[in-house]
């Protein structure tokens, strides 16, 4: 437990929260302020900052439970589609510093954009940059 992050007082039981689902690894819980009603946040029930620092061995628990509360939001709210998101760093628009996943449910023409894209400069650029994410993986 990391002192002061807000997810691990909901973790501890020390702060409310709605919560959906929870097992040995993860626990689920509603997004207080929801894009769309039934938002909800996956979280491990370890103080990870993000997705950088989660161990590779708790991929499968979160994968898993990702997908079973997502099928339960699907079918409690009548939705048809479900965008999973994370945000990690404060670039990224990360607010609450221990990794969460964001599961929110999408209707037919909700409208909603999550976000925007653009055109890469050139097709040169575009190989470039490829090139440059492929030699700095480690
Ligand atoms: P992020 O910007 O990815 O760090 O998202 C943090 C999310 O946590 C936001 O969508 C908040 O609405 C949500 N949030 C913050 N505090 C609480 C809380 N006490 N219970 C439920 N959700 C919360
Ligand atoms: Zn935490």
């Amino acid at each position: 437990m990391s002192a002061d992050c807000i997810f691990c007082k909901i973790v501890a039981g020390e702060i409310p929260s709605a919560t959906i689902h929870e097992s040995e690894h993860t626990i689920a819980f509603l997004d207080i302020a929801p894009v769309i009603p039934g938002h909800a946040l996956v979280i491990p029930r370890k103080h990870y900052a993000n997705l950088f620092e989660l161990p590779d061995d708790l991929g499968n628990a979160l994968l898993s439970d990702v997908k079973r509360v997502g099928e339960a939001i699907v079918s409690a709210t009548g939705a048809q589609g479900l965008n999973l998101g994370m945000n990690n760093h404060e670039a990224a628009g990360q607010l609450v510093m221990h990794a969460h996943f964001h599961l929110i449910p999408r209707f037919d023409g909700d409208g909603l954009k999550l976000w925007g894209q653009q055109a890469y400069e050139s097709q040169e650029a575009m190989m470039a940059l490829a090139e440059k994410i492929r030699n700095s993986l480690s």
